[in-house]
């Protein structure tokens, strides 16, 4: 799932990225970061790790990011973005922010494991903070029951979603199965087996085995994704 954190990056593609730590999350940062076609600086300070990233990432470094004349050496303050991917040990998390902050990075990413560490995070200056075990647990929640296929919340509440078509759409349009009156959600796009997903429309007529992707509020998705009336 680093690619779904990676996507959230908005920058051009000759930017460059600084990846401290490089445990499982911070790893699939990078990695995807590389696919993508961006220079990546991996720093982890265990040695072993460095090996295993050091013919995968543009630069993997063994340091530790506490220490600011250190960082200060390798050039840090160069790069446009950088993303903290040091979960436990929420101390090392936090003074390698504030080094990073004193070094200047104007785009500053935060892997939190709890909302404490984030709310400090955003305090020292992190300008995004993410939560990638309490985002993919409430994920995996939402399609453990099946009723999803795939999810992805917004802050606020609103969802869209990868479902199977419920019944009370089988083979209507959906102008006449008035989904979005009686349910609240919007059918953005129809997948028919073998073909590609096709944008919705008043006159689309939706097949027992079509896979739908709706927008709307999270517990009216839910609801009819299980076929509630
Ligand atoms: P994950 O759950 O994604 O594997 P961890 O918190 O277990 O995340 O991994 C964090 C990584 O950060 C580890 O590889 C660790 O060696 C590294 N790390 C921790 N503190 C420092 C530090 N001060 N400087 C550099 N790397 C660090």
């Amino acid at each position: 799932w680093g690619r779904i954190f990676t996507e959230q990056f908005a920058f051009s593609a000759s930017d460059s990225v600084i990846v401290i730590g490089l445990g499982r999350f911070g790893g699939a940062v990078a990695q995807s970061l590389m696919h993508l076609g961006h220079d990546v600086m991996g720093v982890d300070k265990k040695e072993e790790l460095v090996q295993v990233w050091g013919d995968r990432l543009t630069h993997a470094v063994q340091a530790d990011s506490t220490n600011e004349n250190v960082m200060l050496q390798l050039g840090v303050a160069d790069f446009s973005h950088a993303i903290v991917a040091i979960g436990s040990d929420l101390a090392a998390s936090l003074m390698t922010l504030m080094v990073l902050t004193e070094l200047g990075i104007k785009d500053i990413w935060v892997k939190a494991l709890t909302p404490e560490h984030g709310q400090i995070a955003q305090r020292i200056g992190a300008h995004h903070v993410v939560y990638p075990e309490a985002d993919m647990g409430e994920r995996v929640a939402h399609l453990i029951t099946g009723r999803m296929m795939d999810f992805i919340e917004f802050e606020d509440g609103f969802a869209i979603a990868k479902i199977h078509a419920p019944a009370d759409t089988h083979n209507v349009t959906l102008a006449e199965s008035h989904v979005r009156t009686r349910h609240g959600v919007t059918v953005v796009g129809v997948k028919r087996a073998n073909e590609d997903f096709q944008h919705a429309r008043p006159e689309t007529r939706i097949l027992p085995a079509d896979l739908l992707i709706v927008s709307g509020p999270t517990a009216r998705i839910e609801q009819f994704a299980g076929g509630d009336k």
